[in-house]
């Protein structure tokens, strides 16, 4: 894999503006063998959050980023801070049994704290707001919400959450299109790249050694393990991989249960105060409740961050920017008049189930990854869970581990046709309610 490969990812011709990836040239490129404690390959969320925790704990940490900090989705994404999983506490105690069906929602409960919790220790100022809701398109939607509500307040004693009516969502977003929804006060929303750049500049501070420009090529599963860097030999005691979307190059046993899909987001120009709070009055995070899901969120200068939909297939879509402004107009019919004139996109890493899949790959090996979207709290206690094993303690990455998965069919040929094919479905049945 070359550097080359990772970047063509997101060609270099996109008007990538709002939000500067990357911090620069700061981290030197590997230049030489080194030996460490553990060696993070990764420098989004979980790279940085495992990195950090380890560097507290006293170790040798060495970070390498094939690109820059914030390269991969973590300096792309939506921003919305998001309790629990993609699945209902109901279906994941089908999956892995009631306890650790309890066990596991203590522990997304556990992400969301520590990414609050460094935020506030480190004076990470990337834009916190609180508030997330959910919005209901269909009567079905409102089923759901009241299923979500169940499984959450009853199922889980979780206090948060209130159902929202049509007037209830109207008071907080001012769209036509809702009918009710859901509102969790303790969900919310950031700016993604000033938090993946204040967990940089914190793991530094720790200790860590960060790379950029470094691009790991082997991986070698040891003993003792270790990574090819720019043609140079990482040697640690420990390796852990959160490469996310991109970990399939490196390791081919890994290609199939994670499917990288391309999904882009818009920005509006200034809004204003008044006219942002006349989209989103109380500032929250919004998601509508469809498979294929529109979200967004304000910024604290007053654009409306807009993402929708993914390209599944594979293919680059000719016009992202056009679609997706299409879509922000049928939720705000509002902004006809609004430029849009700021877009990006990037890779989420999905799973079949839209689980976060994290694996064993060798005695001393650690790897987290498909996060489906909904990584930034998930991201801070994977990775946690990953340095809980290097430090002695197992019980937290056994039960995200326990987590079943399943490879997406169809071999390397067919996977990305028959996913195209299922979303398909998914999106019929958004569209039908
Ligand atoms: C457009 C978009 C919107 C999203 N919106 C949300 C949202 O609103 N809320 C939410 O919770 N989640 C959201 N997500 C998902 C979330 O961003 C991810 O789950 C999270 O950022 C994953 O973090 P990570 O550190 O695991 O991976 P990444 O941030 O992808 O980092 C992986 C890094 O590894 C590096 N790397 C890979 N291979 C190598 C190699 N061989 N050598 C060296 N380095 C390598 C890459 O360059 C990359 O920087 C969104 C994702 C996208 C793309």
């Amino acid at each position: 894999m070359s550097t080359a490969t990772l970047a063509s990812l997101h060609p270099a011709g996109w008007p990538w503006v709002y939000g500067d990836v990357g911090v620069g040239s700061t981290c030197q490129a590997l230049d030489r063998d080194v030996t460490c404690d553990v060696a993070v390959l990764g420098g989004g969320y979980t790279g940085l959050h495992a990195a950090l925790d380890l560097a507290e704990a006293g170790l040798d940490t060495v970070l390498v980023e094939a690109q820059h900090i914030g390269f991969g989705a973590s300096g792309r994404n939506g921003g919305q801070l998001v309790t629990g999983y993609n699945r209902s506490m109901a279906e994941v105690a089908r999956l892995v049994g009631p306890e650790a069906a309890r066990r596991l929602w203590q522990i997304a409960e556990a992400g969301k704290a520590l990414v609050l919790e460094r935020i506030r220790y480190h004076d990470i100022d990337c834009g916190l707001g609180r508030g997330y809701v959910s919005a209901a398109l269909h009567r079905r939607h409102l089923r759901e919400a009241r299923h979500w509500y169940e499984d959450w307040v009853i199922g889980q004693a979780y206090p948060s959450l209130e159902l929202l009516d049509r007037d209830g969502i109207w008071a907080r977003v001012r769209s036509p299109r809702y009918i009710g929804g859901l509102l969790d006060r303790d969900g919310g929303h950031l700016d993604p790249v000033r938090f993946v750049h204040g967990l940089a500049a914190a793991a530094t501070r720790a200790g860590v050694r960060i790379h950029e420009r470094s691009l790991a090529t082997v991986l070698d599963t040891g003993p003792p393990p270790g990574l090819t860097v720019n043609g140079h030999r990482v040697t640690a005691r420990w390796v852990i991989l959160a490469g996310n979307a991109f970990l399939g190059r490196l390791v081919r046993s890994l290609d199939g249960w994670v499917m990288p899909v391309t999904t882009h987001i818009i920005a509006t120009e200034r809004l204003g105060e008044s006219g942002s709070r006349d989209l989103l009055p109380l500032g929250d995070a919004v998601a509508d409740m469809n498979h294929i899901l529109d979200y967004f969120r304000l910024t604290p200068d007053t654009r409306l961050v807009f993402g929708s939909g993914a390209n599944y297939s594979g293919r680059s879509s000719p016009d992202p920017a056009a679609g997706l402004r299409r879509q922000l107009l049928r939720v705000f019919p509002q902004l006809a008049e609004v430029l849009t004139p700021h877009l990006w996109g990037g890779e989420v890493a999905i799973t079949i189930n839209r689980l976060p899949r994290l694996a064993r790959l060798g005695p001393r090996v650690l790897c987290a990854h498909g996060f489906s979207g909904q990584g930034l709290a998930l991201t801070a206690i994977a990775a946690r869970a990953m340095a809980d094993v290097v430090r002695g303690t197992e019980e937290r990455f056994d039960v995200l581990a326990r987590l079943p998965h399943q490879q997406f069919p169809g071999g390397r040929h067919l996977r990305r046709p028959l996913l195209t094919l299922s979303m398909l479905w998914f999106r019929l049945r958004d569209l039908l309610g």
